[in-house]
């Protein structure tokens, strides 16, 4: 029997049900959050205001009760080094509410490393890594059930090669699945699958992160033809692309076969200190995110892709077979 680690223990895969598979319950810089404690962080929407450390918790409850309101059962959160995870938040979240919580390991940059692991080769990073997976995440007990990299802008550098060459060796070590997080507009994707796959991990245990923010069918199907998973996983986020397009590039990937490869999420983060209230504000009066928030996918987008002819099957195939398929192990 395949089985999943969460942030409140090791559950057989079968358990997980209906999942989100990519949502952060907390988001914010470790370095400024280590030396100014007393910050809080930013409710990013509905109306977006600041958020003191005492309440980061409760924001994070509420966001967890609304989603298990719609019948998510799990959530994978994917905020690795840098984002600030902390799996022992994750924990208080789950015990309180129920909603189970997937943890990973990894590193979430889009050039920059600390000194420490530029002097240092993938394999280094690697045993931190595959230490997050087989020992426990900084002491907690809990441990790593996925790994996370990313690519953006400056596309995959030597540093960002570094660490997908890591999260690889870890995933070929121990099996641990992949989430890369990818920029289309950058066509970062066939270069993260081409590490991978010198590296030999298995692509069916890999996932490209944001495939759904562009609507461009062929670049999609390059990464499909080589066996990843796609995340659909940014709707509310129409500075990427809007609601509408998302729709239209998952139907028209429904109607080609690809139920078993898709997964739809929101990326929505309960606080998040990239922005203060008042830039916030200004971006969501210029329409950067619509509805953003961990329940989009449920209020919205499943009736509209229903009614572009999504079958009960296909919506099984995404928010339950596909994160059992790619997690379990
Ligand atoms: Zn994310």
């Amino acid at each position: 029997m395949a089985t999943v680690e969460t942030v409140t223990g090791r559950i057989d895969a079968d358990k997980l049900g209906t999942t989100l598979i990519h949502e952060h319950l907390i988001y914010r810089d470790e370095a400024v959050t280590t030396w100014w404690p007393h910050l809080g962080s930013v409710v990013p929407v509905d109306p977006p205001r600041a958020c003191g450390p005492e309440e980061l918790h409760g924001v994070a409850v509420e966001s967890a009760r609304a989603a298990l309101e719609r019948g998510v059962k799990t959530i994978c959160e994917p905020t690795g080094m840098f984002g600030g995870r902390d799996v022992g938040f994750s924990r208080r979240v789950s015990e309180e509410t129920g909603l189970q919580v997937v943890p990973c390991t990894g590193i979430y940059t889009y050039d920059y490393l600390p000194m420490f692991f530029v002097t240092r080769d993938a394999d280094a990073m690697a045993d931190l890594f595959v230490h997050d997976i087989e020992q426990s995440i900084q002491g907690t007990g809990i441990k790593a059930a996925f790994l996370k990299c990313a690519a953006d802008e400056p596309g995959v550098t030597e540093n960002i090669e570094k660490v997908h060459r890591a999260v690889a060796r870890a995933s070929v070590r121990t099996g641990t699945p992949i989430m890369a997080h990818s920029r289309p507009a950058s066509d970062t994707g066939p270069r993260q699958i081409e590490i991978f796959e010198q590296e030999g991990v298995d692509l069916s245990r890999v996932q490209i992160a944001h495939t759904g923010d562009t609507d461009d069918l062929n670049y999609i199907e390059r990464l499909l033809d080589k066996g990843v998973y796609i995340g659909m996983d940014r709707y509310g986020l129409e500075l990427f692309l809007p609601i509408e397009k998302r729709n239209a590039t998952v139907t028209a990937l429904l109607e080609r076969g690809y139920a078993d490869r898709m997964f739809l999420s929101q990326d929505y983060c309960a606080t998040l200190d990239w922005y203060s209230v008042e830039v916030e504000k200004q971006l969501l009066a210029a329409g950067a995110a619509k509805g953003w928030s961990m329940t989009l996918v449920f209020d919205e987008v499943i009736p509209a892709l229903r009614e572009a002819g999504m079958t009960d099957d296909q919506l099984e195939a995404m928010m339950v077979e596909n994160p059992k398929r790619w997690l379990g192990r």
